[in-house]
């Protein structure tokens, strides 16, 4: 390991870092100059990602690791101690040159840090918060980090860690204790529950702090988001929404990130052979932003599950809750409350807000509607305007198969 180079640890440890999903890059396709194919760029390794900054800004970051190496066993994962992958390990001023280096090359915004354990939790963690402070201290780096904190580490470290950090996380791993305790035996869902708590405390302190004085300092400003991994475990959808929820409730979380379980080399035998279908992992981002944004409960979400438990593949949660519910519509759209027409499938936010503002000062026909939205053929079974009622279609035994899209047009949307 001693003869390794910046490089070598560099395609080591970004690549090991891609099964996190709080950065979305991990699902684009190579494509290099090197070689025969010529041109410019390149798409593969070295660990560049994209994330979203508190301001809707999409901000590049470096993703990697401080290293794969782990004392842990957790059987989903390829860096897990019997795992038999090329290891590698950076020390912390390593990272920070390579980030500072990336960041005056204009490459990227900030990092985003992680670490398998090497040693013990709290000496990881004393190497993930020493990495942050030399970039902040040392070399007063303003820019973005993202810093993966380890639960089981001193409290007192992960707290050093958000004084650093614009965000830190903490991920639950499995949406069930039982998921849990079965594919990663050395984790505790109390302890990853209490560290969230601990961090959620601190959060809430700093900003008060910082309403009473100018020079308070700041502790993980953009908040603190967690992974759940899914079709690892039998965890079933609902189980899935059922703990984002409280973990968005109890833990003021900012994000719950959903990654599809991604069969590794050499995997243990409790794992499923197959990768759940990346539709699924979409439909439960759908659902979280019915959460978040839609006023929909958990419990609702939940209600537009199949007998399973699991949310239909083939159409939105939205259009199944819809489908399920059929009696709350069609709504007209110059009378409902703003909540009722968030429910209607097709209308996202930005649609409800013109409606709702144009309908002030005229009555809107479907021809208005259609304008608004990429799909007035979902609408229309669900909606009233001053020249359409849609009679009896919003009771058509075959509205699903009407509305689902077409086969090839989900397969694009997985990809
Ligand atoms: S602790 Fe983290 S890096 Fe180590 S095996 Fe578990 S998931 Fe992988």
């Amino acid at each position: 390991m001693g003869a390794q180079t910046t490089i070598e640890k560099l395609e080591i440890l970004a690549d090991a870092a891609k099964y996190d999903a709080s950065c979305a890059s991990s699902g684009t396709s190579k494509r290099s100059s090197l070689g025969k194919g010529g041109g410019i760029g390149s798409t593969e390794g070295m660990g560049i990602c994209h994330a979203y900054a508190p301001d809707g800004r999409c901000i590049s970051l470096l993703k990697v690791l401080l290293t794969n190496h782990c004392i842990f066993d957790c059987h989903y994962c390829i860096n897990r101690k019997s795992s038999n992958v090329r290891r590698a390990r950076f020390t912390p001023q390593e990272v920070a040159d390579l980030t500072l280096s990336f960041y005056r090359r204009n490459y990227i915004e900030g990092l985003f840090l992680s670490s398998g354990i090497i040693k013990s939790s709290n000496h990881t963690m004393e190497q993930l918060v020493e990495t942050a402070r030399i970039l902040r201290e040392e070399h007063e780096f303003r820019g973005y980090i993202h810093l993966k904190t380890i639960p089981e580490a001193d409290p007192q470290l992960v707290h050093m860690a958000g004084l650093y950090a614009d965000r830190v996380s903490i991920n639950v791993e499995l949406p069930t204790d039982a998921g849990l305790t079965r594919l990663a035996p050395d984790k505790d869902a109390k302890q990853i529950e209490g560290a969230m708590k601990g961090v959620k405390a601190s959060i809430r302190q700093a900003k008060d702090e910082k309403k009473r004085f100018k020079h308070a300092p700041r502790f993980a400003p953009a908040g603190q988001s967690t992974q759940m991994i899914v079709g690892a475990d039998k965890a079933s959808d609902a189980d899935i929404v059922g703990k984002a929820s409280r973990l968005y409730d109890g833990f003021g979380l900012r994000r719950v990130y959903y990654s599809a379980f991604s069969p590794i080399p050499d995997a243990s035998a409790v794992l499923p052979l197959k990768r759940p279908p990346l539709i699924r992992e979409h439909r439960l981002y759908q659902s979280d932003w019915l959460m978040r944004f839609y006023g929909y409960r958990a419990s609702e979400v939940m209600q537009a599950t199949d007998d399973d438990g699991n949310l239909p593949l083939d159409i939105d949660p939205k259009l199944a809750w819809a489908l399920k519910f059929r009696g709350q519509f069609p709504l007209d759209v110059n009378r409902a409350s703003k909540e009722e027409l968030l429910r209607v499938p097709g209308l996202g936010v930005k649609a409800v807000g013109q409606i709702l503002a144009s309908r002030r000062h005229r009555t809107l026909r479907l021809e208005d509607v259609a304008k608004l939205t990429v799909s007035i053929a979902k609408v229309r079974p669900f909606i009233c305007t001053a020249d359409w009622r849609p009679l009896t279609l919003t009771d058509r035994a075959d509205l699903r198969a009407l509305l689902a899209p077409r086969q090839e047009q989900l397969e694009l949307f997985a990809a």
